[in-house]
């Protein structure tokens, strides 16, 4: 995971150790590369800009230049204020609130939503939750299979939902059988499409309305750096997301999204996927996430 950026980050923090005395000159040489090294990990422009004038701030003052580590100081700067950016401290699930409480999965087609309802359900089971997962895309009828065949994989119970189904009509119904056989956690795996459309907002629109969610959560491809913060920003346009779930985080996403996310929508990242595989899912913790970038 951030590889690349990771690698980049070393190799201009080992020069900054390695000189004993930093001047203001050395510092804004060292922060340019990181600039430079966020840019092309594919981070939004203005977080990058935000980022690098805060830590330039606190890197110029007294305290550090005159300190016999500055190096380290510097370093030590960079790494706080990328937990910051990265949301600070770790947000999990809103389970407050009268059972059935409803979790409803957002996001483009194959970002990797029916399979994070799966993990996310385990994850709830383990934790001594009684989840229903609710297939809601009848589009593509592969994806209510999909979920019915991870649902039984895993053995926990799925809404019989079927394609000929209106999907606000699947999640009404869905969350009174909840309510009646006693599961408190209903996750709502809604349609997805390649792009952002009007038809598509306004279905998820008027689910939301009618299930009144404690968790909206957007489902977000990693690998798809800056478009992921596109796509979250006009999924939270529409539907004021609660937080955020980034997938295919194992490979060597680069992390422009993760950087970006929280800055741009003001939204956590609440979990990330790691793999195909049903247990793949972590919480995301912003502390182990930027020591993971910062080595
Ligand atoms: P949906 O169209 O949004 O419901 O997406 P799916 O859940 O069907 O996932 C699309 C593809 O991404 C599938 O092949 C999944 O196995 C894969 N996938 C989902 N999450 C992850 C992840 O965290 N890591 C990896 N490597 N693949 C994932």
């Amino acid at each position: 995971m951030f590889d690349t950026l990771s690698d980049r980050l070393d190799s201009i923090f080992k020069r900054i150790k390695g000189q004993g005395r930093l001047d203001e000159k050395a510092i804004q040489e060292g922060l340019r590369e990181v600039r430079l090294a966020l840019l092309e990990a594919d981070v939004n422009f203005k977080v990058v800009k935000t980022f690098t004038d805060r830590v330039r701030e606190r890197a110029m003052g007294q305290e550090v230049l005159s300190s016999l580590t500055p190096g380290q100081q510097v370093i030590k700067i960079v790494h706080e204020e990328m937990i910051d950016l990265l949301g600070g401290s770790q947000e999990g699930l809103n389970l407050k609130g009268p059972a059935p409480r409803v979790i409803m999965l957002v996001g483009l087609q194959g970002s990797g939503k029916t399979t994070s309802s799966a993990k996310l359900a385990l994850q709830l089971r383990r934790d001594n939750h009684a989840p229903l997962l609710v297939p809601a895309d009848v589009y593509r009828p592969a994806a209510i299979d999909q979920l019915h065949r991870l649902a039984s994989e895993i053995d926990i119970p799925a809404y019989p939902s079927t394609s000929e189904m209106n999907p606000v009509d699947i999640c009404r119904d869905a969350l009174e059988k909840a309510r009646e056989n006693g599961q408190d956690t209903v996750l709502l795996d809604t349609a997805g499409r390649l792009h952002v459309d009007e038809k598509l907002m306004d279905e998820l629109a008027r689910i939301k309305e009618v299930c009144a969610p404690s968790e909206i959560l957007l489902v977000a491809d990693a690998m798809t750096g800056q478009d992921a913060v596109n796509v979250a920003e006009r999924f939270d346009e529409l539907l004021d997301l609660t937080g955020v779930v980034l997938t295919k985080m194992e490979g060597d996403a680069r992390g422009g999204a993760a950087l970006s996310i929280k800055s741009i929508t003001g939204k956590p990242i609440k979990y990330m996927g790691v793999g195909e595989k049903l247990k793949d899912i972590e919480a995301f913790y912003p502390d182990r996430v930027a020591s993971r970038i910062l080595g």
